[in-house]
């Protein structure tokens, strides 16, 4: 089937429109309307003021990375390296180590992630296989005013409150799942 073109027509510009002053104050006129509104009808905008008022983020909102852990509290990594594999920015850096636990191959001795490289895409959290790393943080990346303070290492992504789903220990009562 040939491919249909929808030609749009040109309307000429009116005298007014060519005389281009009366156009800008109409802009103008937009532009403080909107002041206006939103100085004196505080009700009807729609600005936030943060940081006091926080706007919730969507549920499937990718924030801040960070690791589980198992039961006892260990991290659940297991070093398979999946992550760093498949990550598109390459900004995984993983040292693995044997785990003294002789039913657990690895564990990582340096699990670095460089925030300014990651495209938050969500890869990692999709490829691991043991549910170690997350991003339903709800957290923004935080500003630092020096590069190496967005290559955040162990000590700031393992979040010893959010137990892994895929831990097959026993069941403590309220692990906080999410
Ligand atoms: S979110 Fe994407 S870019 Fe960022 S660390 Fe994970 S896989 Fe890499
Ligand atoms: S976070 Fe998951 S995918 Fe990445 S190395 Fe650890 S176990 Fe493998």
């Amino acid at each position: 089937m040939p491919a249909t073109t929808k030609v749009v027509e040109r309307t000429p510009r009116t005298l007014m429109e060519q005389i281009y002053y009366p156009e800008v104050l109409k802009g103008l006129g937009v532009t403080m309307g909107r002041f206006f509104r939103n100085t004196f009808g505080r009700e009807e905008t729609v600005t936030v003021e943060y940081p006091e008022v926080r706007r919730p983020h969507p549920a499937r909102y990718r924030g801040h990375h960070y690791l589980t852990v198992r039961f006892d509290g260990s991290v659940a990594c297991v070093a398979c390296m999946l992550c760093p594999t498949i990550c598109p920015a390459a900004c995984i850096h993983i040292e693995a180590a044997e785990h003294p636990d002789p039913s657990i191959e690895k564990y990582p001795v340096r699990f670095e992630i460089d925030l300014l490289r990651c495209i938050y895409c969500g890869l990692c959290e999709e490829a691991c296989p043991k549910d170690a790393i997350r991003m339903t943080s709800g957290i923004h990346p935080v500003p630092h005013t020096d590069r190496p303070s967005f290559r955040v290492g162990l000590d700031r992504l393992v979040d010893p409150s959010k137990t892994t789903r895929c831990d097959h220990g026993p069941e403590r009562p309220g692990t906080p799942f999410d």
